[in-house]
């Protein structure tokens, strides 16, 4: 289930621009500053491949990279930037709508959920959305190696409220990993769930 292999292969600004070669792909999806460049940079082992635009108001790309030249790790928009003007938040939600509900070679999304702070309404609504959509997903906690135990704001107890608050739109739970960039942890676990979900 190791990646040996990552090529870039496009940036599309619509669904029907995606590759059409019939490849599985993933989709990882999540809130500006979740953690997702520095996931891809750990899964991958290389520092420059997540080449994402990170900032508000700039065209919002599909970006497909090629791994091990048979399937794909596709990198969406993040969402929910601060400052971004209303007209930059509308375009994300029709154009990345239209590619969850259009694209059949998508496996799994991966949302992406910082597992250092609580539950947030725009991660919430993302997962519900998601969940009423009936789109197949996985829960990627990031962050899980900061604490602030003081405030009893622990990534273990985030997680449950998070889990607990979304579960009414899910007929299953969906699978859950918990990530960190800095010590590694979940990344063979997420790279063997990936690659298990492709061979089912
Ligand atoms: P992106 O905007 O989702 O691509 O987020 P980045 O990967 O750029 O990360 C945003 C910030 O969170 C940076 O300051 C990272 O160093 C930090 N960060 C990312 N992943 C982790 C992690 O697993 N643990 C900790 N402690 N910090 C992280």
């Amino acid at each position: 289930s190791q990646i040996k292999q990552v090529d870039f292969v496009k940036s599309s600004s619509k669904a029907k621009d995606c590759p059409k070669d019939g490849l599985p792909e993933f989709a990882m999806l999540g809130r500006s500053n979740v953690g997702k460049s520095s996931l891809i940079n750990s899964l991958v082992r290389k520092k420059e491949v997540a080449l994402t635009s990170k900032k508000p108001g700039k065209t919002q790309l599909i970006n497909h990279f090629l791994v091990n030249k048979s399937w794909y790790i596709v990198d969406l928009p993040g969402y929910g930037f601060a400052n971004a003007p209303d007209a930059a938040r509308m375009d994300w939600s029709s154009f990345t709508k239209g590619y969850f509900l259009n694209r059949e070679t998508l496996v799994s999304v991966l949302l992406l959920v910082d597992a250092s702070i609580p539950p947030r309404k725009i991660d919430l609504d993302c997962a519900n959305w998601l969940g009423r959509n009936n789109i197949p997903m996985t829960f990627v906690f990031t962050k899980c190696d900061k604490s602030k135990a003081s405030k009893g704001n622990r990534p273990d107890k985030n997680i449950k409220d998070f889990q607990e608050l979304i579960r009414k739109n899910y007929r299953e739970p969906p699978p859950w990993i918990m990530t960190s960039s800095v010590t590694g942890l979940g990344r063979d676990e997420l790279l063997l769930h990936m690659s298990q979900l492709r061979n089912f």
